[in-house]
């Protein structure tokens, strides 16, 4: 089955001033749009190569569909953890396992923002729940694919492409990272955790 693009799931407004609408258009339609195709490229080739028992070219259609697909799946993610009604602090059961895993809310604040402005180059900075021992991990992920850890579930990203936040925000990557605070929808990253736990 061919991976689809998304609709974002409030306007391209939406989350004005803090991400502005050109670049939401620019990111969701092109940018995302572009992943996905590649994707779909790159699954369509493997299924070629399937057929035809050749298998030559299998490290670059393998890179294609880590690259694309991580993509399209962290875009995916993207456009859901953020809200126009977002900002805040989390509560309930996240709160918990935030408090649990790095002490209170303003110091993990404080490490996701500087592991998300210190990705070097392209890349997410990414809260992740850790199914193996049950709690949540900061990582950095440079472009979309690299630096992770196996058996991870993303339940918070932001992107840190300079395509995210150029526009707007030029070189300053850190004013948009504090920015994206503002606009986090901390009742999907609740649901994420509670499914990732389940
Ligand atoms: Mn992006």
């Amino acid at each position: 089955m061919p991976h689809v693009l998304p609709p974002l799931p409030y306007d391209y407004n939406a989350l004005e001033p803090h991400i502005d609408e050109a670049t939401m258009k620019l990111h969701h339609d092109l940018h995302h749009k572009s992943y996905v195709d590649g994707l779909n490229n790159a699954e369509a080739k493997l299924a070629e190569a399937r057929e035809k028992g050749d298998h030559g070219l299998i490290k670059h259609w393998s890179r294609e569909c880590a690259f694309h697909g991580s993509g399209h799946f962290n875009h995916v993610l993207f456009w859901e953890i953020m809200s126009p009604k977002g900002g805040g602090k989390p509560t309930g059961d996240l709160a918990d396992a935030i408090n649990r895993s790095f002490g209170d809310f303003d110091k993990f604040q404080a490490q996701f923002l500087a592991a998300s402005n210190a990705v070097q180059a392209s890349g997410w900075g990414v809260l992740a729940y850790r199914p193996q021992v049950k709690d949540l991990v900061i990582l950095q992920s440079e472009h979309h694919q690299n630096l992770t850890q196996w058996g991870v579930i993303p339940i918070l990203m932001v992107d840190v492409w300079e395509h995210a936040y150029y526009l707007r925000y030029q070189n300053r990557r850190a004013e948009y990272t504090k920015a994206f605070m503002n606009v986090v929808h901390w009742g999907k990253v609740g649901e994420l955790l509670a499914a990732a736990a389940k």
